[in-house]
């Protein structure tokens, strides 16, 4: 799919494929350096981090295992809670292990915050976090983030994982929507 399959959906774009492709390029070596062959888990949290863990994996040299979880969060509409239920567990022991969360973007943080003191309460050696985008202005909680792709403005984003009502999530670039495609 790509803006010329959207007919007038797109509002504009915000990150090209050139500049995710090229940002992650400088994310993998940053990874690479920190780890220096440590055999390293990524878990990827369904479903939007899907193009970021594929694209990330790929550049990533050494010992590079993955795994994934789906979680859902309790909240009103679009608003995550920060009460996170687990419709899929991760199917890897993480006692001693080296995991990095691969994420599409952090919002609010209340998600990852949760996650994060989950997956630390299974005994891994260290537990870090990369994220494609993040909204600064959005944060409710401080979550420590290694590695971000790019701070973006506080605005609904779809492409590159990330969908609206499922839609979207095969553009290879990261963009915004026209109005009229939330409004029925
Ligand atoms: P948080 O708990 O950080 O508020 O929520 C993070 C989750 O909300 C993301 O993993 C994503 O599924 C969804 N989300 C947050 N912002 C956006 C956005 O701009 N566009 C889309 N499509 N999903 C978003
Ligand atoms: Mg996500
Ligand atoms: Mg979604």
């Amino acid at each position: 799919m790509d803006a010329a399959d959207m007919g007038d959906d797109l509002e504009r774009v915000l990150l090209t494929e050139e500049q995710l492709h090229a940002r992650l390029d400088e994310m993998a070596a940053q990874i690479d350096a920190d780890y220096a062959g440590e055999p390293l888990l990524l878990v990827g949290v369904l479903k939007g981090a899907v193009m970021v863990m594929a694209d990330l994996a790929r550049r990533l040299g050494g010992n590079i295992e993955m795994d994934w979880m789906a979680v859902s969060s309790y909240g009103s509409g679009t608003k995550s809670s920060g009460v996170v239920r687990i419709l899929k567990d991760l199917d890897t022991d993480l006692t001693g292990r080296h995991v990095l969360i691969v994420e599409d973007i952090i919002d609010s943080g209340l998600t990852l915050s949760w996650l994060l003191s989950n997956l630390r309460s299974r005994g891994p050696a260290t537990v870090e976090i990369a994220t494609m985008l993040r909204k600064p202005e959005a944060a409710k909680v401080e979550v420590p983030v290694r590695y971000v792709g790019f701070d973006i403005p506080t605005e609904f984003v779809v492409g590159y994982g990330l969908d609206y009502a499922e839609r979207y999530r095969n553009l290879p670039f990261v963009g915004t929507l026209a109005p009229h495609v939330y409004q029925h």
